[in-house]
């Protein structure tokens, strides 16, 4: 596959990367992420990965616009407030970059409704503020084989992590949190407070890790980081990485 000329001029400052180069592009182009949560995270994440040329997105959110978003959900404005965030982000999507294909569900995450929305996604990327719909997302992404980027946001502390819980060697999200979550929410903006730059820096590395596990095989950025987790510090300010183990008792990837 070859990417028409009006694609090379659009992604020419990237493509110049020899981390990505045209090989890069053209996985990029190809590769379709599915987007749960379209909030403070969700919003530069779609924001920077419509920017880098992926193809498709897949857009899951169930939450309408409201005035409280606006400090930290970027792409939208005043006139948005009150209407679906998948319709508008669609919108936004749409005026971006017309080339770039679109599905929404408005579906909320359980064991049944995750699988069947995740399904034909090459990267499935969770921006949600809810315990039990990561778990339930997670597990459907073992499952269906698919790698996960899970990215959260509370106060000043950010964590991004790329999980490949259907490789034997490899973690999943449940290994980290444990079965303990399973519950219901246990922590939310409304609750603890967020800054919107928190929130942005947090989604715009997450797009960043995004793209490092799309160009796995395809470029020398590729290096999905399987099972590390970056903590970004906003107070300090700075990040740390550890490493989280594959728990050999893990109810779905064990
Ligand atoms: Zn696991």
């Amino acid at each position: 596959m070859a990417l028409p000329p009006d694609r090379l001029d659009r992604f020419a400052r990237q493509i110049i990367l020899p981390e990505i180069g045209g090989a890069g592009q053209v996985a990029l182009a190809g590769a379709h992420v599915a987007l749960i949560g379209l909030g403070g995270i969700g919003s530069p994440v779609l924001q920077y990965l419509a920017g880098a040329g992926i193809g498709r997105f897949t857009l899951i959110d169930d939450d309408s616009v409201s005035a409280s978003n606006l400090q930290r959900q970027t792409i939208y404005g005043a006139s948005d407030l009150g209407a679906p965030k998948r319709a508008k982000a669609s919108a936004w999507l749409r005026d971006f970059d017309r080339a770039i294909e679109v599905a929404t569900s408005g579906a909320r995450m359980d064991e049944t409704s995750a699988g069947q929305a995740l399904g034909g996604a090459d990267l499935v990327i969770d921006g949600t503020d809810n315990f039990a719909t990561r778990l339930a997302v997670s597990d459907a992404c073992v499952a269906a084989r698919i790698p996960l980027l899970s990215a959260a946001v509370a106060r000043f502390q950010g964590q991004v992590a790329a999980f490949a819980g259907h490789r034997a060697d490899q973690p999943c999200y449940r290994c980290y949190v444990g079965d303990a979550f399973d519950a219901e929410d246990c922590d939310t903006c409304a609750e603890n407070g967020i800054l919107g730059a928190m929130a942005g820096w947090t989604g715009t590395f997450a797009a960043m890790q995004a793209i490092r596990v799309l160009l796995e095989d395809h470029a020398s950025f590729g290096d999905p980081q399987w099972g590390r987790l970056h903590i970004l510090d906003g107070m300090t300010p700075g990040m740390k990485t550890i490493r989280i183990a594959k728990d050999p008792a893990c109810s779905a990837c064990g």
